[in-house]
């Protein structure tokens, strides 16, 4: 465990405002600046008392196809783009004052997120941000659809790769992609790639009543002959879409990581749960000893079912 680089915040509040692609529903999200060591909090300002939801592993509630955070009887919904961009800036304290339960769906991206908070600009804090270097392979899921962290001694960094495989009867089909997560890479190769699914997959959310106001030119709906009424933005748009989504959901790990992880077809649930072990190797390395404000171990007992450690 290191601490290798110094806390950063907001300069300045920005805003981002949209609808949420469930619910339909309109939300303001402000990013407001916060003391070192306080972490990324969302704040319900639409409820009364304004609850906070801290944005760490612990608070995660299983959900499909998105990745929702609740404390108590608060939740905030589709974090994870708003999480991949704060993490890929390495803006580590922010209160998010959010006015509904869902994060702006907008282009499917975090494209407008990295805009307004590259734009409110960066300020170093004073304290420095815990890191933490993976010791060991650790891996969960099953053997169709996994993710692992490893170790790798030749970077001081994070990299990660997701792996991507729709079958060959898809046309979303087969790919990978894989970077080292620095602020250029995150602006460059991944903050831009949009939210995917399939014309089926379209038809049955909207068949339910949900997304309705959505469009095929809002994200990217694939068909038989690829993107229905849309462009690739990048060849490899998906998956690079879905390391965005995995770095948004190591973002719940609360520090910086220091190693290689490697998703393959894993989605929010798999995610999450390796940042729930991730956090729980950190505390064991930390053995008590080290004052982590913002960070918190008294809900890192439950051991995920299918996590296993390898040689
Ligand atoms: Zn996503």
């Amino acid at each position: 465990m290191s601490a290798t680089r110094f806390q950063h915040t907001l300069s300045r509040p920005c805003q981002v405002t949209g609808r949420g692609y469930w619910s339909s529903q309109p939300i303001t999200l402000t990013f407001f600046p916060a003391p070192a060591g306080s972490g990324i909090q969302f704040v319900r300002t639409d409820l009364p008392d304004n609850p906070r939801v801290e944005a760490i592993a612990d608070n995660r509630i299983d959900m499909a196809l998105r990745t929702r955070l609740a404390n108590g009887s608060a939740v905030v919904d589709m974090i994870e783009h708003v999480m991949s961009a704060l993490y890929g800036l390495k803006i580590d304290n922010v209160e998010v004052h959010c006015t509904s339960c869902e994060m702006p769906g907008l282009d499917g991206s975090s494209h407008a997120y990295t805009l307004a908070l590259e734009a409110a600009g960066r300020t170093v804090q004073t304290a420095h941000r815990p890191t933490y270097t993976i010791a060991q392979p650790l891996r969960v899921g099953s053997d169709s659809q996994w993710v692992m962290a490893f170790p790798d001694p030749a970077h001081s960094g994070l990299s990660i790769e997701y792996q991507l495989d729709y079958g060959p009867d898809s046309s979303i089909g087969r790919g990978s992609f894989a970077c080292p997560v620095n602020e250029s890479t995150f602006v460059h190769e991944l903050a831009q790639a949009r939210t995917f699914l399939t014309l089926a997959e379209a038809q049955h959310l909207q068949s339910k009543g949900i997304a309705q106001h959505v469009t095929s030119r809002d994200l990217l709906v694939f068909g038989d002959q690829g993107p229905i009424d849309n462009q690739l933005r990048f060849l490899d748009e998906c998956p690079r879409h879905k390391a965005l989504d995995l770095l948004g959901d190591l973002a719940l790990v609360g520090f910086d990581l220091v190693g290689r992880v490697v998703a393959h077809r894993s989605g929010h649930q798999l995610n999450g749960r390796l940042a729930s072990a991730l956090r729980e190797e950190f505390f064991k390395a930390a053995h008590g000893t080290m004052h982590n404000p913002g960070l918190h171990s008294q809900d890192l007992h439950s051991q995920p079912e299918d996590k296993r450690r390898i040689a």
